[in-house]
């Protein structure tokens, strides 16, 4: 976890600009946020990630909202246009503490299709469950995108988005980012298994199975290097 509001804010920077030199995403359709304390910081609405700097990530409160009012943003620019559902998945998930969107290709195809992935490969237990739901549609950066987005991650850590995108959300930015290239992965997969006859679907049991291992699968924690 990073302790140092800098350096986290330039980790979201660095995350932009990794999202799109991957191809994972492209220009400025996609928006990154992490949780610092009580406080959640996001990329600012429309800004080219090549020109940002840590300074102009906004800072919003999560919890205390109340106080500091609902939507409140400290910063030199507008946080992202989609805040809102950045903000209610911190409030409502504790466990959550980055947050990953973006319109990356695979992932909106389905979401245009409004086709939900379902058990067609093992790696779906990584998100939590036997399948990635599709959140009904609505306007982008509205309170009800918000609900259904919430709706929609429901004991999941990655969601469709209806005609928009995908939303991946982790402990940290790492863990979000790799989540965002799986559901990417399996959403590419799942529409090219759609071409050929359509996927064999895992039983409950068999992913099940799966989830067992995901507890200590995926990106690893580092330990520090010893000179063993
Ligand atoms: P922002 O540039 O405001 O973050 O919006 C991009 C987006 O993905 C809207 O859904
Ligand atoms: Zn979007």
């Amino acid at each position: 976890m990073i302790d140092d509001e800098r350096a986290l804010r330039q980790a979201i920077i660095d995350k932009c600009l990794w999202m799109n030199a991957s191809g994972l995403n492209q220009g400025t359709s996609g928006n990154i946020s992490a949780r610092f304390g009580d406080r959640m910081l996001i990329t600012p609405s429309a800004t080219p990630y090549d020109d940002l700097r840590p300074e102009m990530i906004a800072s919003m409160p999560i919890v205390g909202a109340e106080a500091e009012g609902y939507g409140h943003w400290q910063g030199p620019l507008k946080p992202s246009t989609e805040w809102r559902f950045h903000l209610d998945i911190f409030a409502a998930r504790p466990d959550v503490g980055a947050i990953v969107h973006t319109h990356s290709t695979y992932a909106t195809v389905l979401a245009i299709a409004r086709k939900p992935i379902p058990a067609c490969h093992y790696m779906i237990a990584a998100f939590g469950g036997t399948d990635i739901r599709v959140g009904d549609y609505a306007t982008y950066g509205t309170a009800a995108l918000s609900a259904h987005a919430l709706t929609a991650l429901e004991g999941r850590n990655g969601c469709l988005l209806a005609n928009h995108g995908m939303i991946a959300a982790g402990p940290g930015l790492d863990k979000a980012m790799w989540l965002a290239v799986e559901l990417e992965t399996l959403a590419k997969q799942y529409y090219l298994a759609l071409q050929i006859g359509g996927p064999v679907i895992l039983s409950d049991a068999e992913i099940a199975d799966a989830a067992k291992g995901f507890a200590s699968y995926g990106l690893q924690d580092k330990r520090p290097l010893t000179a063993e």
